[in-house]
């Protein structure tokens, strides 16, 4: 805005969703490398509403994936943390995600992250015709994952190699059941927050 120096063009705003059960150094540097290869003023994380229906595992509590995800990204200026897909309730729609987004940043370009993993299903989303009118999607490497652009369409998917990171929120839950530590693959601040609330430990 006025004041910040010169801007040409928009203002340049990644946005990282996941389910953040918990957020991980895997998160940070893809969120950190694409920020810098696409020259984005911000990244906003988004962590995913409560699913309603049965799945194969109980997500932990909407509130502490999103105090997680503060807990991360909150020495960074560039990273910053939204609450409106946990305050909309219900399974999130990225495309959901997005319009909202767009409305609350009317002079920003949206620049959607997301893992290999996420991306193959991309078009099988709902609405995926409008997902790629809403923002400019950048599919990163995820070591496990091929990154391949076959049925993407032409011009709104980029792909980008990250430093490989073998990690997952699924290992990590997995490692504190069993008593394992999770130091180094997720902040210093999630580790106190995961041994503080209990989480993890019955799976
Ligand atoms: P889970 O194991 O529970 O599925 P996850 O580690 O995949 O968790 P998510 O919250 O599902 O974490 O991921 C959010 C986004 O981050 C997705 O787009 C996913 O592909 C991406 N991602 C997750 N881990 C990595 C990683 N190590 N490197 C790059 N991208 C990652
Ligand atoms: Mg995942």
């Amino acid at each position: 805005g006025p004041g910040d120096g010169p801007s040409p063009g928009k203002r340049r705003l990644g946005v990282m969703g996941g389910t953040f059960d918990p957020i991980h150094h895997g998160h940070l540097v893809a969120a950190s490398e694409v920020a810098a290869q696409f020259q984005l003023d911000e990244v906003v994380f988004v962590p995913t509403g409560q699913p309603w229906q049965k799945s194969h595992r109980a997500v932990s509590a909407a509130e502490d994936r999103y105090l997680m995800t503060v807990v991360a990204t909150v020495e960074n200026p560039q990273f910053s943390v939204s609450r409106i897909d946990i305050d909309r309730g219900g399974p999130t729609y990225t495309v959901d995600t997005l319009r909202d987004l767009r409305a609350l940043n009317p002079d920003a370009d949206l620049f959607f992250i997301t893992g290999a993993d996420a991306l193959a299903q991309i078009l099988t989303w709902r609405d995926s015709e409008e997902l790629f009118s809403l923002a400019h999607f950048i599919g990163v490497t995820r070591p496990g994952h091929t990154l391949t652009d076959a049925g993407l369409p032409k011009g709104g998917v980029s792909l980008v190699e990250v430093p490989a990171l073998a990690i997952s929120s699924t290992d990590c839950r997995a490692r504190v059941a069993k008593g394992d530590p999770v130091w180094y693959l997720v902040p210093d601040g999630v580790v106190r927050y995961i041994d503080k609330r209990h989480l993890y430990r019955g799976e």
